[in-house]
C-alpha cells in the first residue's frame, strides 16, 4: 500500500528521518515546517495521512488538527500526532482534537509504518489490499479481480475502483461530488455526469450474477452500495 503522507514537523533532523523511512517504504512524502505551511500544501494536494507534530511554531499541532476536522474536505483525513515524552499527559487533548492516533518520540520507523497502516485500514479501507466480500461478490485489490458467486466478472479500471470504494464504504450514501473526490481523486475536473456513465457500466458488468442490485440510486442524493433492499 502506497500513500501520500504529509509530515508536519519543525525539527529538520526528525522531519528528514521520518521522510526517509516513509519514502523507503514506498510512500510519497509532502513536508511542512509549520501548520501554516501545511495549510498551503493541503490546499494543493490532499494527502492520505497527516503526521502532525504537537509543538510547532505558530499554530500548534492541536489547533491544526481541529482546523482539519472543521473543514469538509479534510474532515476524515487520518491524523497521527507526534508527541515528545514530556507531553504524554496531553494525549487525551490530542485525541479530543480529532487525532486518530499518537506516537511518542522517539519511535522506530517500523512502529510508524505499522501505525500508518492501521489508521489507513480503519479510515481508508479502499487503500488497503484486503479482499472484500458482500453477498457472494468478491473484490481482490491485490490481483484486481472481481468474482460474483465464484464467476469471474470483467470490470474496467474505473469501475473496479468505484466498486472497491463502494464495498469498503457500504450502507452509506455518497454524493457524486464525494465519489469524484474519493474515486477519481481530489482536484480532478470531471463532470458529475461522468459518474453516472461509470455507474451504468459497473451495473452492466455486475448484471451477469445479479449483483447490480447492490448498487442503489438514492434520488436527489447519489448512490449507495447496500445488501439491504432499497
Ligand atoms: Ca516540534
Amino acid at each position: 500500500m502506497s500513500a501520500t503522507i504529509l509530515v508536519v514537523e519543525d525539527e529538520p533532523s526528525i522531519q528528514e528521518l521520518i521522510a526517509a523511512s516513509l519514502q523507503h517504504a514506498g510512500h510519497r512524502v509532502l513536508r511542512a515546517d509549520s501548520a501554516e505551511d501545511a495549510v498551503r500544501l493541503v490546499n494543493a494536494t490532499l494527502p492520505d495521512v497527516v503526521l502532525l507534530d504537537w509543538m510547532l511554531p505558530g499554530m500548534s499541532g492541536i489547533q491544526y488538527a481541529r482546523h482539519l476536522r472543521s473543514i469538509e474536505r479534510t474532515r476524515n483525513l487520518p491524523i497521527i500526532m507526534l508527541t515528545a515524552r514530556s507531553e504524554e499527559h496531553d494525549k487525551v487533548a490530542g485525541l479530543d482534537a480529532g487525532a486518530d492516533d499518537y506516537l511518542t518520540k522517539p519511535f522506530s520507523p517500523r512502529e510508524l509504518l505499522a501505525r500508518i497502516k492501521a489508521v489507513l485500514r480503519r479510515r481508508a479501507p479502499q487503500m488497503t489490499e484486503d479482499c472484500v466480500e458482500v453477498e457472494g461478490l468478491r473484490v481482490d485489490p491485490a490481483s484486481h479481480r472481481v468474482h460474483g458467486n465464484s464467476q469471474s466478472l470483467d470490470l474496467g479500471p474505473t469501475e473496479f475502483r468505484l466498486l472497491h470504494f463502494f464495498m469498503t464504504h457500504a450502507e452509506r450514501v455518497h454524493s457524486r461530488a464525494q465519489l469524484l473526490d474519493q474515486v477519481w481523486g481530489d482536484h480532478i475536473f470531471v463532470e458529475e455526469r461522468t459518474i453516472d456513465v461509470h455507474i451504468r457500466r459497473l451495473r452492466a458488468a455486475l448484471e451477469l450474477t445479479g449483483h447490480d442490485r447492490l448498487i442503489q440510486t438514492v434520488r436527489g442524493s447519489g448512490y449507495r452500495f447496500s445488501a439491504l433492499p432499497e
